[in-house]
């Protein structure tokens, strides 16, 4: 679990850390979500942060929310944070979280594919023969999952388990909700290069039971964006922005064998520049902004 004691912020109440993020309760009743530097693999948290990715991720994800809002509202309040976290902290409505991480898949990968590859179908969404993996999908689909305790993966569910959770009205809205989000965002990082292969969304409510779009939207650490010009389906295709850490973890020279259950040894230092000038690469491709 990682420590929060490492960064506290004055006059705020630490309320929970996950694998990157940790939150905190603002004096006027609001939450500041603050993104570390912490990079995840495997499920696990590495040893060695990586540089300005928390400012990346926020700035990603403020960016997308803008450019969602029409169809969504989202629980950004604002960006005027403590001096501590500047860059990498928003303050945002508390919202009534649904228990559904919300996953849209434009292309088959990871858990999509390993279902399709037994059933055909992935989350009950039957789909054609003959996908390999990284084929693009006819159309997007909702593949939800319930959310894992730390250090275990998510659990696919069917849109009818996630009727029987929530009922039917909102889990129809939370589909519609999701694949509207995922089919614009997909549209506009294919024309900057970038396919979005598939992503995961928070819903909550609002007191007024409004659903509004929360967590962190359309970052690396919530998708799979793959380089377009070298999308090839028939294999793995290269993460965007973890390939780096993958491929040294796994690698002999990082000596880690990630069935020991020992925690992964600390990064060496190219392998840390290369993932974070990935990071700035895909928020300068994706918003057109330069990251300085
Ligand atoms: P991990 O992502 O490492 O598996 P996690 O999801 O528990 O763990 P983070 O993603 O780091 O941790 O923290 C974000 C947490 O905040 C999530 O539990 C998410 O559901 C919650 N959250 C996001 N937005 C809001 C909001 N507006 N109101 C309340 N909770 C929120
Ligand atoms: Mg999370």
């Amino acid at each position: 679990m990682p420590s929060c004691n490492t960064c506290p912020v004055r006059d705020h109440r630490h309320l929970h850390s996950g694998k990157v993020r940790d939150l905190y309760e603002s004096p006027d009743g609001l939450l500041l979500m603050v993104a570390s530097d912490r990079i995840s693999a495997y499920d696990v948290v590495l040893p060695t942060p990586i540089p300005d990715k928390g400012r990346i991720l926020t700035q990603l994800s403020l960016w997308w929310f803008e450019r969602l809002e029409d169809l969504v509202p989202h629980h950004v309040v604002s960006t005027d944070v403590p001096a501590e976290v500047a860059g990498r902290a928003v303050l945002c409505r508390p919202l009534q979280m649904i228990p559904v991480e919300c996953v849209a898949r434009g292309y088959l990968a990871g858990s999509g594919l390993a279902d399709y590859l037994v059933t055909g179908s992935v989350c009950a969404v039957p789909l054609p023969t003959g996908l390999v993996d990284g084929s693009v999908l006819p159309e997007a689909v909702f593949t939800p999952a319930t959310k894992a305790a730390m250090g275990e993966h998510d659990e696919n569910v069917s849109y009818d388990e996630v009727a029987t959770t929530v009922g039917d009205d909102v889990a129809d809205e939370l589909r519609r909700l999701t694949l509207a989000v995922y089919d614009r965002a997909r549209d506009m990082a294919l024309q900057r290069g970038i396919v979005v292969a598939d992503t995961k969304l928070e819903f909550g409510r609002d007191p007024d039971g409004r659903i509004v779009l929360g967590d962190e939207v359309l970052t690396p650490d919530s998708s799979r964006f793959w380089a377009a010009d070298r999308w090839e389906p028939g294999g793995p295709q290269p993460s965007y922005d973890k390939q780096f850490v993958r491929d040294w973890l796994t690698s002999s020279a990082s000596g880690w064998d990630r069935t020991s259950g020992e925690p992964p040894p600390p990064l060496p230092d190219d392998v840390v520049e290369r993932t974070r000038a990935k990071y700035v690469e895909a928020y300068e491709r994706l918003t057109g902004r330069s990251f300085s």
